[in-house]
């Protein structure tokens, strides 16, 4: 059998449709995020990074960096196991109170990412909860839609911040019907936020449980960066709050909070928590100070959304594309897998600005696009670089994929 030529036609199929990947070889600068030095073709440059979900650059804080030290040099670097054998370090459990605390919820879970927190913690509720049925936004995000089929239940999907639509879908359930509304606070490709409130109204009159993503909101958004849910007054509102340790907090690791009981049951029935080797301890140690900071500096924060805002703004200005939302995110349509692979290249390659392009299946066929993240760390002449870059890209040729190949070679 020739294996080879089967994983060859499949890699083939995606070159086909211009949507084969290509790793940036990055090496980010401590201390000068978000410029970065790019590895390609046996050579090195200088590049600044546009498209880093570091949100916040808390990846180079200096208490943050300096925590991860300290834990290294004071208990070595791996975590040793599992958490049930020999891999709970007392760095896991500050950082799980510190969580709790952070959502106002009795307790919280971490995981090795919010993938793997998402994928096991709503395959788990499904088959706790007898008869089970998932009521998920559209747009949800691969990881809850893993989750959710790994359960095995039944499923309802409502169109995307549609509360009508998902009035609907609860009102067609019985009461009786154990239900979960799956949604995410920011939507990380378009930038929406989700009408939480009105959700949860909804979820009281029909009786659903409330499973919320705010892996793009927390340390973001909230007077102590809870997330969305914590800015909008309803954070008690919400069963299951979902979180990442890797984007606004700028470490790694994932996370659910919610009731004691909610916590235990998963703790104790999910695969993806029990099978595998807990976060090493300088992590959560790393995790743990970015946190407590965010929790009392709103500095980050008000200029990040600051910076996103000036962003959107010089965009449209200059006539560009932008997928308006009211979010820290700046997605500027492309529509076409090719050309949005050569206008990032070109980019990259004659400007030095590094912004990854965003294709199927991560977002629809036909709406790819480039996707801008702009931290409190990015200057003004680092954004006037951008936007002339854009503005002259789009004006040479706004459709023309042959233009950008020119342009990539002069
Ligand atoms: N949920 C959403 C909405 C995401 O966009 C992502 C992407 O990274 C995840 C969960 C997974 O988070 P993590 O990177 O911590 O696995």
């Amino acid at each position: 059998m020739d294996y080879a030529k089967y994983l060859s036609a499949a890699l083939d199929a995606v070159r086909r449709e211009g949507r084969y990947r290509v790793f940036a070889d990055l090496k980010r600068t401590r201390g000068a995020f978000p410029e970065a030095r790019h590895f390609a073709d046996g050579d090195t440059r200088d590049i600044t990074v546009w498209c880093s979900n570091d949100y916040l650059g808390m990846g180079q804080n200096p208490k943050v960096t300096a925590a991860m030290h300290e834990a290294i040099d004071l208990v070595g670097a791996g975590s040793g196991g599992t958490r049930n054998i020999s891999g709970t370090s007392h760095y896991h459990v500050e950082l799980e109170a510190e969580l709790a605390d952070l959502h106002g919820k009795e307790g919280a879970l971490l995981f090795t990412s919010a993938y793997v927190a998402n994928d096991a913690t709503l395959a788990t509720l499904v088959k706790l909860l007898p008869g089970c049925v998932v009521v998920s936004d559209e747009k949800n995000h691969a990881s809850m839609i893993e989750g959710i089929r790994h359960g095995g239940g039944p499923k309802q999907i409502f169109r995307h911040n549609d509360v009508a639509d998902l009035e609907e879908k609860l009102k067609a359930l019985p009461l009786g019907t154990p239900k979960i509304i799956a949604f995410e606070s920011v939507y990380s490709m378009d930038g929406h936020i989700a009408p939480i409130s009105a959700i949860c109204d909804l979820a009281d009159k029909y009786g659903a449980m409330t499973y919320l993503d705010e892996v793009h909101a927390v340390g973001l958004y909230g007077p102590r960066g809870g997330g969305i849910a914590e800015r909008d007054g309803v954070m008690h509102r919400i069963d299951v709050i979902n979180g990442t340790l890797a984007k606004g907090f700028g470490v790694m690791g994932g996370y659910i909070a919610g009731s004691r009981v909610l916590c235990d049951a998963i703790r104790s029935y999910a695969a993806g928590f029990i099978f595998t080797t807990s976060l090493a301890p300088a992590i959560a140690a790393g995790a743990l100070a970015s946190i407590r900071h965010l929790k009392s500096s709103s500095v980050e924060r008000e200029r990040h959304q600051e910076r996103a805002k000036t962003l959107k703004a010089r965009l449209i200005d200059a006539g560009l594309p932008v997928i308006e939302g009211s979010s820290h995110i700046v997605p500027v349509t492309v529509g076409d897998p090719v050309h949005c692979k050569r206008l990032t290249d070109t980019l990259l390659t004659h400007y030095g600005i590094y912004a990854q392009p965003i294709n199927y299946p991560t977002v629809p066929k036909g709406t790819e696009r480039i996707r801008l993240t702009p931290s409190p760390q990015h200057t003004d002449a680092q954004m006037d670089r951008l936007v002339t870059a854009l503005t002259e890209l789009w004006a040479a040729c706004p459709v023309s994929v042959g233009h950008f190949g020119r342009l990539a070679a002069e």
